[in-house]
Order: structure tokens, then sequence, then C-alpha cells
């Protein structure tokens, strides 16, 4: 077993603005907590550089990729190319890292699908990953930059022939799905809550062929996503039989976060997860959606320490940790009175 965390200091201080649902710590405190475990080895740490254009071209068009650099570099862009790439607009702000912060994202899937499919890694952790909306020519929810997508070609561009993508993210992966469900290669799965945005992903919705999605709804909780992950996609698993397997772990599923109706525990969330791992096949975690900066640290940890074979549910928080989680920045007003369950356990309380 090799697993490797690909990240970067650019995530300690990048913020999408004052304002945005992601002005809060989402990778940083991750990396922190791992290696204050003593779940992350200095080796296991990969720090990555941001993706080149032609890296990013793999799927994104030119047009876009040069957008989003005149925006960071200029800090603003003409109304015409703000239109044409929904940046500066709808959810995706100009802001000082709008290309480096998203292109870095992008290379650690890279980098890691290249392990991957080079043998050189069994389970490779991108947090700061996951960007499941980002379109070619557009940014879409919060997303610059299709990191899966860029992952996935990546894999097929090695050699890989057969790759599943499995999204528990509370929010439809549809950027994936629009971009790649048309090829035989892959599997495509997405567990979402219904009626949510971007409103597309019904129960009936193939895509192109080769997605499948599969709905909840809101209030649901650990055993609706544990149903759906063991009697449907673990089964469709087993048919196909996917050589590697991409898993975006988007934490915003969980009940103490502001932006979905789903209720999955801590520990409900990482059975998923371990679920997705047990299957065997050589794994690509990312990140995803997640809102609540205490929750996403102990969720996000944990699937580390799960994919490293640290048992995360029973772990205390001391002192220190307590504090690094006590002191994240989380203007949303669950930030304003933090329940105290929050800084006692990394799991959550049965
Ligand atoms: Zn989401």
């Amino acid at each position: 077993m090799a697993q490797y965390f690909l990240s970067s200091e650019i995530f300690r201080g990048s913020s999408y603005g004052s304002g945005h649902p992601l002005d809060i710590p989402r990778v940083w405190p991750v990396m922190d907590l791992t290696r204050h475990f003593g779940w992350l080895s200095d080796n296991q740490f990969l720090s990555v550089l941001p993706a080149s254009e032609e890296e990013l071209s793999l799927f994104h068009t030119e047009a876009y990729i040069s957008a989003l650099k005149d925006a960071e570099a200029e800090q603003a862009l003409s109304g015409a190319r703000k239109v044409r790439h929904n940046i500066g607009q709808s959810g995706n702000p100009i802001y000082p890292d709008i290309f480096s912060r998203p292109a870095t994202a992008a290379k650690a899937s890279i980098v890691g699908a290249e392990m991957l499919a080079w043998g050189k890694a069994t389970r490779i952790f991108n947090p700061s990953g996951g960007t499941h909306h980002g379109q070619s020519d557009r940014a879409f929810g919060f997303c610059f930059v299709n990191d899966p997508v860029l992952g996935i070609l990546t894999l097929l561009k090695n050699g890989a022939k057969r790759i599943a993508y499995v999204d528990i993210d509370a929010h439809h992966g549809d950027g994936v799905q629009d971009a790649l469900s048309h090829m035989p290669e892959l599997r495509i799965f997405s567990v979402h809550e219904a009626d949510r945005w971007p409103r597309t992903g019904e129960r009936d919705d193939k895509g192109a062929g080769f997605a499948r999605n599969y709905l909840l709804q809101r209030g649901a909780g650990d055993r609706e996503l544990l149903t759906i992950i063991v009697n449907e996609i673990v089964t469709a698993l087993k048919s196909f039989k996917p050589e590697v397997i991409v898993l975006q772990a988007g934490a915003d599923g969980l009940a103490d976060d502001p932006q979905s109706g789903l209720l999955f525990s801590v520990n409900g969330y990482w059975k998923a997860v371990e679920t997705i791992l047990q299957f065997g096949a050589p794994t690509m975690v990312l990140g995803g959606g997640g809102y609540n900066p205490v929750t996403i640290a102990r969720a996000w940890t944990g699937v580390w320490g799960l994919m490293n074979n640290f048992d995360p549910y029973g772990k205390l928080l001391d002192n220190w940790s307590s504090e690094l989680l006590r002191g994240l920045h989380f203007p949303h007003r669950l930030g304003r009175d933090m329940p105290n369950r929050w800084f006692t356990h990394l799991a959550d309380e049965d």
C-alpha cells in the first residue's frame, strides 16, 4: 500500500472573499490535524504547483484558461468575458488566486491520476479537489476548473480502461456527467439531494449513457446513504470491475453543514467512504463541497485516517486539536454558537 496526500500551502490563507460560503478554511486544517495525529508522514505529503495551461487544456478551452489568468493578473475582466465564462458573477468571484488555486487543485488530481496509473500509489487524497460543477468553457457552482474530469482524462491517457467515478456530495456531479458520461470506459455514480441546486441528475437520468443517479430526500441520513452505497453502487462496481476509482467525497451532506438538507453523521459519511475503499481498487479520494469548516476538518481528517488504516471513530480531540478547530474562521451564523460536541471527538456521538 502506498498512500499520498497531494496539496499545497496555497490553500492556507486563500479565500473566495468575504460573504462567500467558501470564505472558510478547508484544506490546511486537515493537513495540520493529520500531521498532529501522526497519521501523515513527511514522505506521504507531496506539494504540487499549479497545472500548466497545456495540462488544463486536456479539458478546458484556451479562451477560458486565458480568462482565468487575466482575471488573476488584473483582478478584473471585461463584461463580455465575464458573461461568456461566468466569472465574477453567480457565486464565482474574481479573487486573488482565481487561476492559481484551482489550477493547483487540478494539478493534484492530475499527478494523483498519473501515480495511480503508473502503479506508484494505491490511494491518493486531494482534499482541495472534487470541483465537480466546472465546465470546459465556464465556471459553475463555485467551481472554476473541473479537477475530477482532468484526473479521469489523465487516467485514460495513461492506459486505464475501466474507471468508476463515485460522487457522494450533496449536489449532483453535473460537470463530470456532462463531460464524460458518453464514454464506455467509465461508470459515473452520483448520490445527491433531490430538489437541490443544480436540479439535474434525476433518478432516470443516465446522461449520455454511462451515468447513474441516486436521489436522497431532504432529511435523509446515514441509513439512506449507506443503503444506496451498499445495495446499488457496490453491486454495480462488482459487475463493472473498475481498475481504479475516483471518489468525490464532498462533505456538504453532513447534518452540521449549512448548504444541504441531508443529515449524515460524520460516522455514516466515513462508513460510505470506507465501503468504497474496501472495494479494493486503487482509489483517488477528492474533497468537494463542505461549508462548515469544523465539520470538514473532522470529516476529511478521518478520511485520511481510514485511507491509512487508522481508526477515526474512537479518536478523541486533545487540547491542541480542539483549539485549532475552535479558531477556524466561520462567519456563518452556525459559527457564532458552536456546540461543544464538535470539539471533543473526531466522530459524532451516536
Ligand atoms: Zn456540494
